[in-house]
């Protein structure tokens, strides 16, 4: 990676921590997350334990990282964090578990690709604080069991289905992120311009939320993309809808919400597949994309927004979709 686009990487990320909420208060939407949430944190703090195994599940960018974070911020703990795919070994989780202090709040994101050797490690740790490692090997191995403090496991997922029963059972509170409203969207894109000190019209604002896919970081990062274009195109402080449309129109987001990407696929479905249904392989290989992608990055939103739909037989555009797809230009 070249050092220019680290350093925007860089920028990027640390705006957005600068706008991720810290206090249960200032997330918005998610109400009946939040409500359960704020119930399980007070009475584990009343009694003095550490909160349940947590799983988030939910589409990327709804604000499970985000959640763990003040979940450990409001239970006054440490945070630890992790990924599912960064601990390939037993003895990664087991570095991780060692050096846990009673409370800590362990987050595990993309927890349904750790692999199933660190999974089943973590089922006794889970449950009964312990950890099994096994020493040496052949007919010289034998086990060692370390005592854990008390932690809590944030797992998030943006396909709980892929976890095992067993694995999803050792979680107490199984939560379920759901897509943003409008009104959300843009209550949290006028609270992150607050903080990055932009001036935004409401209708500006209402602009970038419809085009945001009900998801968090896409109105944060459409926001910034908005601010740039306006900030180099005109003398006005405060943007207005007018430079909201035209940027999110230059940056190729139609009023669907949908990028080039989301209308090449409509685009390929439509027109090599009679509107399906394709199955996912075909589709993949015709897109030129990783089936992971289009699975849990693409299809969520277009399947939630009525645009495409999962049948046995593969994906097919519904009504809504064949005419979105025959209405838009696509090149490819
Ligand atoms: P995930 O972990 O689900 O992929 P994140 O927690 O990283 O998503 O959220 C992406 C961004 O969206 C964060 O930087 C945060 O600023 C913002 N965000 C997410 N959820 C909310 C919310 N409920 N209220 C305000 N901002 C949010």
């Amino acid at each position: 990676m070249s050092i220019v686009k680290e350093t925007v990487m860089e920028v990027d990320q640390a705006v957005s921590a600068s706008v991720r909420p810290r206090k249960l208060l200032d997330y918005i939407g998610q109400n009946q997350v939040k409500s359960q949430m704020s119930v399980f944190i007070q009475a584990a703090k009343a009694r003095g334990q550490s909160l349940d195994h947590t799983l988030l599940c939910g589409p990327p960018g709804l604000g499970k990282t985000t959640l763990a974070h003040i979940v450990a911020n409001e239970l006054s703990a440490q945070l630890i964090q992790a990924t599912g795919p960064g601990m390939d070994k037993v003895g990664d989780l087991a570095a991780i578990l060692t050096n846990l202090q009673k409370g800590d709040v362990l987050f595990i994101d993309e927890i349904h690709r750790m692999n199933a050797s660190v999974e089943e490690t973590l089922y006794s740790a889970m449950e009964d604080y312990k950890l099994d490692i096994i020493i040496g090997e052949g007919s010289s191995a034998r086990t060692i069991t370390l005592d854990l403090p008390p932690f809590t496991l944030i797992g998030a997922t943006t396909r709980s289905g892929l976890l095992s029963a067993p694995f999803r059972d050792r979680f107490g509170i199984n939560l379920r992120l759901q897509y943003y409203d409008y009104e959300e969207l843009t209550d949290i894109i006028t609270r992150s311009a607050g903080i990055l000190d932009v001036q935004i019209s409401g209708l500006a604002a209402q602009s970038i939320a419809n085009r945001s896919r009900g998801t968090p970081r896409i109105a944060n990062k459409l926001l910034r993309r908005v601010r740039d274009f306006h900030q180099v195109s005109s003398s006005e402080l405060e943007i207005g809808q007018v430079s909201a449309d035209k940027a999110l129109e230059l940056l190729g987001i139609d009023e669907h919400g949908l990028d080039d990407m989301d209308r090449k696929l409509l685009a390929i479905i439509s027109e090599h597949f009679n509107g399906g249904p394709v199955g996912l392989e075909s589709l993949a290989a015709s897109l030129g994309e990783e089936k992971g992608t289009i699975e849990e990055v693409l299809e969520p939103f277009l399947i939630q927004s009525g645009i495409l739909v999962r049948t046995p037989r593969g994906r097919a555009l519904t009504a809504k979709g064949s005419k979105i797809a025959g209405l838009t230009t696509v090149s490819y």
